[in-house]
């Protein structure tokens, strides 16, 4: 009986394996987080299967990885990370994953990006996600050189559409008479240095960890002293301290995304940055 059992589980595992290269002997990518999904899937398009490892909803800061993420890990070829530690629960799903397999490739997209302190959010400026892009296309090269060509042909397009996103946000933000915010987690300094906005203060300077009674006093005598009239939110979750700080303060609350989690789609990134732009228009100009 154990004997059957046995044979009809190699069995299973012989036709799983089987149906898996049948269906596919493309190039197996794992993306970490929604936006260098949409990069990976406009440089290979239909020549690699790319799949995202944080499911919609769940977002890098507080993520706790399952059985399922493991197999996932384990049928990937390549698999694109952040990097600046924002997946610092990666490498025990590494040691997990690769265990009796042959190595999976790692592309860390930071390289090469000027990092500030404490802040890992590097996609939410367009400069640094053309940087991201390049990353993303030279280990696709490396890992499928048949395709090399297709692969440099559409990084060179998407390249080019978000050099036109970071001039529309350059010809936007020159205009604004307001300047400097106060956001809720310490995301958009990237996004502020290079379009010459300032993030005065922010209100959880650990993400998810609510803030201290003094830190929310200095942020208090910030807002104060630089005289500003917008406080930025995030949509996935109500912040009653955000709320509690705009009502005393009579400020308007507004949502900015980070990007963080979202709709896998080629198209997705580009649209939630124009959001965020408008979201910040509103706010600022
Ligand atoms: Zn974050």
């Amino acid at each position: 009986m154990i004997f059957l059992v046995i044979i009809c589980l190699i069995a299973g595992l012989q036709a799983c394996r089987q149906s898996i290269t049948e269906k596919s002997e493309k190039l197996r990518i794992l993306t970490t987080i929604a936006p260098l999904y949409s990069f990976t899937k406009n440089i290979a398009g239909d020549l690699a299967d790319v799949d995202n490892l944080l499911p919609s909803g769940a977002g890098p800061h507080e993520c706790s990885f399952s059985p399922a993420d493991i197999v996932k890990v384990s049928r990937s070829d390549v698999l694109i990370k952040n990097g600046v530690d924002l997946e610092s629960w990666l490498d025990k799903l590494m040691i997990s994953a690769q265990t009796g397999k042959k190595e999976i490739v790692i592309a860390d997209t930071s390289s090469g990006v000027e990092i500030i302190d404490n802040d890992p959010h590097i996609w939410l400026s367009p400069v640094n996600a053309v940087i991201q892009v390049k990353n993303i296309r030279d280990c696709l090269v490396k890992a499928d050189p048949g395709n090399s060509e297709t692969y440099r042909e559409n990084a060179g397009l998407y390249i080019k559409r978000l050099k036109a996103l970071d001039r529309e946000i350059r010809d936007e933000v020159r205009t604004w008479k307001q300047r400097e915010f106060v956001a809720l987690h310490p995301a958009f300094t990237y996004f502020t240095k290079d379009y010459g906005l300032k993030q005065a203060a922010v209100i959880q300077e650990t993400p998810e960890i609510e803030p201290s009674p003094k830190h929310i006093i200095d942020v208090i005598k910030t807002i104060e002293a630089a005289g500003i009239k917008a406080i930025f939110s995030e949509s996935r979750a109500s912040h009653k301290i955000v709320d509690t700080i705009a009502e005393d303060l009579k400020l308007r609350v507004y949502n900015l995304d980070t990007l963080e989690t979202g709709e896998l789609s080629k198209e997705w990134y580009e649209e939630k940055m124009r959001a965020n732009l408008a979201v910040l228009k509103k706010a600022l100009n």
